[in-house]
């Protein structure tokens, strides 16, 4: 099943993608007892916003061996986990806005898992259950402030920071998806979740021993290797293999 979550003549709502034309309205957030209603919508007249409205997006640095050590880090031990606002939610084709306070801002593709039930202390058996779907996340950093400060509040967490969609994908293998970011139409990161330190499970579960996550929260799962700037006029485009491509231009 395909989620997207659209604005249609000044409503908005999630729905199921049935085809290119048509979208199924829902009553709600599917991880929040949202149904399939029998109205139809034109996909054509709708505008498709960020899939999902977290309570939090809970992020892991260092994730992927090869980006850590493009960045000149050691690999973790255990995840490295940081918070970006969900202020900083921007959807499909809405423009990333370079802050004037960074000379350096860079895209980072990324996997996005959208919880579906509320979790505390999970197992992994628990943390796989409550896996609603997956979508793509852009993780946007201004890698100069992160260099400068000792945490990575500021430089995670300007408005437009985090892309996310254009849909939420269910029932996906997580294993072996390819990860890819492209910039004017260049690939800069070509990744696959094989290669993730810690794998999604893992991830989920050790957050949940810190943090009760809650239905439709976003978790980005980190970056592969490949990094690099965004300038005003770029576009951007992060694509997670059965789920899509997610685009945003920059200025
Ligand atoms: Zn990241």
């Amino acid at each position: 099943m395909r989620i997207v979550r659209a604005k249609h003549r000044d409503k908005i709502f999630y729905a199921e993608v049935v085809d290119d034309l048509s979208l199924r309205r829902f009553t709600g957030a599917p991880w929040l007892d949202g149904h399939a209603t029998a109205e139809i919508v034109s996909a054509r007249e709708a505008t498709l916003l960020a899939p999902v409205t977290p309570s939090k997006v809970v992020c892991v640095g260092r994730n992927y061996a090869a980006h850590a050590k493009e960045l000149g880090n050691a690999v973790p031990t255990e995840p490295l986990l940081f918070l970006k606002p969900p202020s900083a939610i921007i959807g499909p084709s809405e423009a990333i806005v370079r802050p004037d306070s960074s000379e350096r801002v860079e895209h980072e593709a990324e996997l996005g898992v959208v919880i579906g039930k509320r979790l505390r202390n999970a197992s992994a058996q628990e943390a796989s259950a409550a896996i609603f779907g997956i979508t793509c996340v852009n993780d946007v950093t201004a890698r100069d402030l992160q260099k400068r400060d000792v945490q990575f509040t500021r430089a995670k967490s300007f408005d437009t920071f985090c892309p996310v969609g254009p849909c939420i994908v269910t029932d996906l293998e997580l294993e072996a998806l390819s990860v890819r970011g492209r910039v004017n139409g260049q690939v800069r990161q070509d990744g696959n979740t094989r290669d993730m330190v810690f794998p999604v499970v893992e991830l989920i579960a050790f957050m949940s021993r810190i943090m009760t996550l809650e239905p439709g929260d976003l978790i980005a799962t980190g970056t592969p290797e490949g990094v690099g700037p965004l300038v005003a006029g770029d576009s951007v485009e992060i694509e997670i293999e059965g789920v899509g491509v997610l685009s945003n231009p920059v200025r």
